[in-house]
């Protein structure tokens, strides 16, 4: 509020005692803490350590507005030349992708950026030498099954979720879920759009009940009893598998978990990244919060806080979880993160015809 009308009094008084009142009032201004506008789909509460210590750091304070990707997205839209908003930050690279294409993103030009964040993972560079945006961490889409009732070669592959041996037996959440729609995409470039089709109708035809909850609820129903196998990002079932909670461990003795499609394309992975707002007035401060997550001490954040792979160059890190998840290395889909985006209408429409909610 005092942004909009203290400038006025000023001038006011002023015009009655010249510049020494201008000259505190710019004094004001300098003082007053720099901040930055977030607009976060991150939805990790281990997060509030990486903002605070970027604080602490820079001085910077962090103003955030949490929402999903889609939200984000339609209120930057909303609010056109008035957003408030600095930085972004989204949890899917085909949303990034979109949001570049829409035009809602300001080219960044950052040395440090460019150098730390590999290239398959960050937009294309534009015409003025810009990029859109940045991955800062990535996540696999793995397959959890019940160890009692199967074994590994079982679900070794995405086709296989569609195998009419599981009936009844696959819990999955929605289908309209940006981790889901990425996936389908994905799969859509690897099978073409009529296997897809099927593919998906062998998923619909295979669940133990309608898609409901986060990726958690889908391990936990695997633990359950409810559904045999299910499909979950890794940083959900490395959380349960670094819990002291006794419910937990009992969870995760029941689950194995496969990174799906090792001797074909790779497990499907995904990226939470960054990008500065078209309209940010402060990107000075908003590229040093990009460049801070791209840091040694935030990227093991990622790893160890929420149990993301981080992404800079050179950044090592120890997250048990993940070793023993995924044996230490597996081979990932590498894949134009346009063409999954692109599929992701047709994804959409294929959901709505064969009834995947
Ligand atoms: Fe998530």
């Amino acid at each position: 509020m005092s942004q909009v009308f203290f400038p006025k009094i000023i001038s006011k008084v002023t015009a009655l005692t010249g510049c020494l009142l201008i000259s505190t009032f710019q004094m004001a201004l300098a003082q007053a803490p720099a901040a930055i506008n977030i607009y976060s789909a991150r939805h990790y509460p281990t997060d509030e350590a990486l903002y605070s210590d970027f604080t602490k750091l820079t001085g910077i304070k962090i103003n955030r507005v949490d929402a999903d990707d889609a939200g984000i997205l339609a209120r930057l839209k909303a609010e056109g030349a008035a957003s408030p908003a600095d930085v972004i930050l989204l949890v899917d690279a085909s949303r990034l992708w979109r949001a570049e294409i829409d035009g809602l993103f300001l080219p960044i030009k950052s040395k440090l950026l460019d150098e730390a964040i590999p290239e398959n993972l960050r937009a294309k560079r534009s015409d003025n030498g810009g990029t859109a945006w940045f991955g800062l961490s990535t996540r696999a889409r793995v397959i959890v099954y019940d160890k009692q009732k199967l074994k590994i070669t079982d679900v070794d592959t995405y086709e296989k979720l569609a195998d009419a041996k599981f009936k009844g037996k696959l819990c999955i959440r929605s289908g309209s879920h940006p981790y889901n729609l990425s996936l389908f995409g994905a799969m859509m470039d690897h099978l073409g759009p009529q296997q897809t089709e099927v593919w998906l109708k062998g998923l619909v035809a295979n669940m133990a009940r309608n898609p409901a909850g986060g990726d958690t609820d889908q391990i936990k129903g695997v633990a359950s009893g409810e559904c045999a196998v299910a499909v979950t990002n890794t940083y959900y079932l490395a959380r349960l598998m670094r819990s002291s909670s006794p419910a937990d461990k009992a969870i995760i003795d029941k689950v194995g978990v496969v990174f799906p499609n090792q001797s074909s394309w790779g497990t499907h992975l995904n990226i939470a990244g960054g990008a500065i707002a078209k309209n940010s007035k402060n990107t000075g401060n908003a590229i040093k919060f990009l460049e801070y997550l791209a840091s040694a001490s935030a990227q093991n954040h990622f790893a160890n806080g929420n149990n993301e792979w981080p992404v800079s160059k050179g950044v090592t890190f120890d997250n048990p979880a993940l070793k023993a998840m995924s044996g230490g290395t597996f081979k990932s889909e590498v894949l134009p993160i346009s063409a999954v985006g692109m599929n992701q209408i047709k994804v959409q429409q294929m959901l709505d015809r064969v009834g995947f909610k």
